[in-house]
């Protein structure tokens, strides 16, 4: 059967002054129920803006989709009217971002807001989406949730807003959640809990997740499988451990050495020279060439995505050069 969530070959460009700006060049990844994809990259990459088209929040005047798809189950969301793609954001896609407070109305509690949720989309009376406000909210593991449902958004640490977004996101039991950077606002502890706590839900619910970040670290114990993003393509595609033991794009290897290691605590992590292209100037050839040690002649050419195993994916001519 079609898969869970299917990218197809989006391109999208957004309006700047001077003409509009390609911002996606043609990504491509799925995602089947009960697993977890990690997108990476730097910021800049085109992780949000593809997250957002399958929200269905790339429009005009600012956004434009050029040309692919996004199918849910088969069925190609961008081609929905709105009114269809309203009702599918938070009953069957949500989005968890990196700041709850964003999702959140700072003058009503949030129980209310939760509540509110169920009496929308499931026609609730006022005491049962309550009740079910206080489930969500003890579903991610807020104490004494009942009486935290009656306090405002700011009464809330980081890390609790964060909870409070996810319980937001999975209230109506969504098939698909998309975490943009979920942890980045957070110290290393609560990070871990948080990234813990959309796995175990993930896992309980046999939900889709497609897990957005710019540290490889935060995602390595979760992740099933991977997807590189960087200038607007996907580079490499792979199980976790696949890319994690053997990356095969010079990229994908650059961001494994910029995770910071627990072993190696007090060396100088080591970052990626340069920095990402300007969509507004895109260059000849490979986008990565700039900043790529392992860059020859051929890479004036842009590398096009190839499989080389089951599932296995990379963009670079060089590929077999990277973990020898
Ligand atoms: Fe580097 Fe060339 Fe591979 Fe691009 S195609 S990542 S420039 S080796
Ligand atoms: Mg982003």
């Amino acid at each position: 059967s079609a898969p869970l969530l299917a990218v197809e070959d989006l391109h999208v460009e957004f309006a700047a002054p001077h003409g509009a700006v390609r911002v996606l060049n043609g990504v491509g990844y799925t995602v089947e129920a009960g697993e977890t994809l990690a997108v990476l990259g730097e910021s800049g990459s085109g992780k949000s803006v593809t997250a957002r088209a399958i929200m269905g929040l790339v429009r005009p005047p600012r956004g434009r989709v050029v040309a692919g798809a996004v199918r849910l189950r088969g069925v190609d969301l961008l081609a929905l009217p709105e009114e269809g793609r309203r009702r599918l954001r938070g009953t069957v896609v949500a989005m968890v971002f990196q700041d709850a407070l964003s999702a959140l109305n700072p003058v009503l509690t949030v129980g209310h807001q939760i509540a509110e949720l169920f009496r929308a989309h499931r026609g609730m009376s006022r005491k049962d989406a309550h009740r079910e406000a206080v489930a969500a909210l003890d579903a991610v593991r807020i104490p004494s949730a009942a009486r935290r449902a009656g306090d405002y958004p700011h009464q809330f640490s980081g890390g609790m807003r964060q909870r409070v977004g996810i319980a937001l996101a999975i209230a109506l039991r969504p098939r698909l959640i998309i975490a943009d950077e979920p942890t980045t606002a957070l110290d290393v502890t609560v990070q871990a809990q948080i990234i813990r706590l959309l796995a175990e839900i993930q896992r309980e619910h046999g939900t889709g997740l497609v897990l957005i970040t710019h540290d490889m670290g935060v995602v390595a114990d979760i992740a099933d499988r991977v997807a590189v993003m960087y200038a607007g393509r996907v580079v490499e595609r792979g199980t976790a451990l696949e890319v994690y033991a053997r990356p095969a794009h010079p990229y994908t290897e650059a961001l494994l050495e910029a995770v910071p290691r627990p072993d190696l605590r007090g060396r100088r992590l080591k970052v990626i020279p340069g920095v990402p292209p300007d969509p507004a100037r895109p260059l000849p050839g490979c986008a990565f060439r700039p900043r790529c040690g392992y860059a020859t002649a051929a890479c004036a050419h842009v590398p096009v995505a190839h499989e080389i195993g089951p599932g296995r994916l990379t963009a670079c001519h060089e590929w077999e050069r990277v973990t020898p």
